[in-house]
């Protein structure tokens, strides 16, 4: 389904990933973890398209389509999702006018019709209640004052309405208390399916024991130094990301 080769990426005329090559198919799960720094998040951009992350080799194939042919808001329409490691706050649009907004544009871009406010207000309830999210705070500007698992909430409110083919989720755990890393996680995992592949990046091992992962890579220093199953974020926690440094330099 995503299939990244040899793929190096520079920001700001630094080299961040050098070489990276994954293969996610259709219906799998696969874990990215590594230490800070390593370009993780460089990665997540670098699929959705970010301006000034600059390609400098290598290629990406989604679904038989060129990716890094395509402008940021086509892989959002061609089903890519990237969910930010720091969520932005947008004063001045509540939550639902941005979640309905992004819906429609969505439906346009694919040539499908729009859904009606009250069909869309139906379906966001549903969702909303399943993630223990209030419809007040969807009234709300988005994420302004947010707390940090209502933001990771509001993420996955956002996957579950937009339905994408593919999802990157960048440190979906970090700032989350225990109740909200499983909320958050049964919203993920709700969202596994036969023809849906996910990358989920992560520093610790403790999102894995909720989102199982049928693969799990090491990312260091802007280069996949491992890959192996479930059992290998295991032993990552045990024993850190030292051994692979050497390796990596
Ligand atoms: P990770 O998500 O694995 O912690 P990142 O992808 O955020 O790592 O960052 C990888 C490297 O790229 C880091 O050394 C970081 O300082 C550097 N970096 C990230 N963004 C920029 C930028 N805009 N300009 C220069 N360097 C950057
Ligand atoms: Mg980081
Ligand atoms: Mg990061």
């Amino acid at each position: 389904m995503l299939s990244i080769k040899d793929l190096s990426v520079a920001v700001d005329t630094k080299q961040i990933l050098k070489g990276l090559s994954l293969d996610v198919p259709a219906g799998e799960v696969h874990a990215i973890m590594g230490p800070n720094g390593a370009g993780k998040s460089t990665l997540g951009y670098a699929l959705a398209g970010r301006p000034n992350y600059e390609i400098k080799g290598g290629s990406v194939d989604f679904n038989g389509v060129d990716l890094l042919d395509k402008d940021v808001h086509e892989r959002a329409a061609a089903g890519l999702y990237l969910s930010f490691q720091y969520p932005l706050e947008i004063p001045g649009v509540p939550a639902l006018t941005f979640l309905r907004t992004a819906l429609n544009a969505q439906k346009k871009l694919r040539g499908e019709t729009e859904m009606s406010a009250p069909d869309f207000l139906k379906r966001v309830r549903e969702v909303a209640k399943t993630l223990k999210i209030d419809m007040d705070m969807l009234k709300r500007p988005l994420n302004v004052g947010f707390s940090g698992g209502e933001k990771k909430r509001m993420e996955v409110l956002q996957m579950a309405l937009l339905e994408p083919k593919f999802l990157i989720l960048d440190e979906t755990d970090s700032g989350l208390d225990i109740d909200a890393l499983k909320v958050v996680s049964d919203g993920v995992n709700a969202l596994r399916s036969p023809d849906r592949g996910m990358l989920v990046i992560t520093h610790y091992q403790r999102l894995l024991d909720h989102i199982k992962p049928d693969r799990v890579h090491v990312l260091v220093a802007g280069r996949i130094v491992r890959s192996g199953g479930p059992e290998l974020a295991l032993e990552l926690e045990a024993h850190g990301y030292d051994q692979y440094l050497g390796e990596a330099a």
